[in-house]
C-alpha cells in the first residue's frame, strides 16, 4: 500500500456466499485523483464499493483509509471518517425537497453553515438551483444524479466514490453528468468511479483499474488503457 494514499485496499476479498466475488484486490486512491475502475457487467464493479463502505462485510484482506483500517468499521463509522458513497440508482429523498436532500449529505459532520455551503455547491451544479425547492422526486433522472453526487460532496468527504452515475441517462445528459466530473476532478476532489461508460470514464479520470471476474487484470493512467488495443476491444465497445 501507498503511505501517501486516502484509500487502499489490499488482498481484498468479499463476496455473498462461499464463493467469494472480490479476490485479493489491491487497489490505491492518492489525493486529488481521479481513479476508474471498469470492467464487464457482473465484474464485481458494485461489490467493490460495498465492500470499501463497509455496505459488505469483506472476509479478507484490508481496507485503510487514511492511514486506518476500516475493514471491519460499520459503514456510517466509515462514512465519519470521510468516505461517501453515491450508489447506484440515485438514491435520493423523494418527498424531500432538494434542499433537504443536500442538508442530509451533511449528516456526517458537526456545526455546518448550510445555508453558504449550499449555495456554494449549486455553482457546479446549477440544474440544482433552479429546482431547489422541488421534491427530489419529481426531478429527471438527471437531476436526481446530480442532486445524489451533490449530496455526497456535501458530506466534504476525503473521497467520493460513485457507482454508476450514468446509469439509465440519456446522451446529453451523461455528457453533461460527465462535465461535473471534469470539474470536480479539476477541483482537486478525490474520486473513485465505477461507470459502464468506459471510454467517457477513461476520459475522465487520471488512472484506472480493470477489474475481470474480480480480480484486477490491469493498472494503467487513464490514458494507458484508453488507448490499448486489448482494453478496447474488452471493455470500451459500447460508447
Ligand atoms: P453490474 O455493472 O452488472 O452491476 P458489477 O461489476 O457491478 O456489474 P457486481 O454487481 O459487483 O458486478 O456483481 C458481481 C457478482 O456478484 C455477480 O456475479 C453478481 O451476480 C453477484 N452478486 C451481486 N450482488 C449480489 C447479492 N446481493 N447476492 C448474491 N450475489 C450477488
Amino acid at each position: 500500500g501507498d503511505k501517501d494514499a486516502v484509500l487502499t485496499a489490499i488482498d481484498l476479498t468479499a463476496g455473498y456466499g462461499a464463493a467469494p466475488v472480490l479476490q485479493k484486490i489491491k487497489l490505491d486512491v492518492r489525493p486529488g485523483e481521479m481513479v476508474a475502475l471498469i470492467g464487464a457487467n457482473g465484474a464485481g464493479k458494485s461489490t467493490m464499493m460495498r465492500a470499501l463502505s463497509g455496505l459488505l462485510r469483506p472476509v479478507g484482506g484490508e481496507v485503510v483509509l487514511d492511514n486506518q483500517r476500516i475493514e471491519h468499521e460499520p459503514a456510517h463509522m466509515i462514512a465519519v471518517r470521510g468516505l461517501a458513497l453515491v450508489p447506484e440508482g440515485r438514491q435520493v429523498f423523494p418527498e424531500m425537497s432538494v434542499y433537504d436532500n443536500l442538508e442530509l449529505g451533511a449528516n456526517t459532520r458537526r456545526n455546518v453553515d448550510y445555508a453558504s455551503e449550499i449555495e456554494a455547491l449549486l455553482k457546479r451544479f446549477p440544474r440544482l438551483r433552479d429546482r431547489i425547492n422541488s421534491k427530489a422526486g419529481l426531478l429527471s433522472g438527471g437531476e436526481q444524479q446530480m442532486l445524489a453526487i451533490a449530496r455526497g460532496m456535501m458530506a466534504k468527504p476525503r473521497i467520493l466514490l460513485l457507482d454508476e452515475p450514468s446509469l439509465g441517462l440519456a446522451p446529453a445528459m451523461i455528457q453533461e453528468l460527465f462535465d461535473v466530473l471534469a470539474d470536480l476532478r479539476d477541483e482537486g476532489i478525490t474520486i473513485l468511479l465505477v461507470d459502464q461508460m468506459a471510454t467517457l470514464a477513461l476520459a475522465v479520470a487520471d488512472r484506472g483499474y480493470v477489474i475481470d471476474s474480480g480480480q484486477i487484470v490491469r493498472e494503467d493512467t487513464a490514458a494507458a488503457l484508453a488507448s490499448d488495443p486489448e482494453v478496447e476491444a474488452a471493455y470500451l465497445g459500447h460508447v
